[in-house]
């Protein structure tokens, strides 16, 4: 299902601690209310890519898509 592959990819990526997105290469962390900022990578993250600058973003999308 594709929903459930879109959830998996970003909790492989992503993680929420005390309503933070925590990126789970560098673990640097964006709070939900700077979700139109882009996310700050440590200089050595692997997945510092332009896909993964809005991780709020991207779980909006797959929520939305789920609530169809
Ligand atoms: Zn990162």
């Amino acid at each position: 299902m594709e929903i459930e592959r879109s959830i998996e990819k970003w909790n492989a990526r992503w993680m929420i601690v005390s309503g933070r997105a925590v990126c789970t290469s560098c673990m640097e962390s964006q709070a939900l209310e700077d979700c139109e900022k882009a996310f700050c990578h440590a200089d050595t993250c692997a997945v510092s890519n332009q896909e993964s600058k809005h991780p709020w973003g991207s779980l909006h999308v797959i929520l939305d898509y789920a609530r169809g």
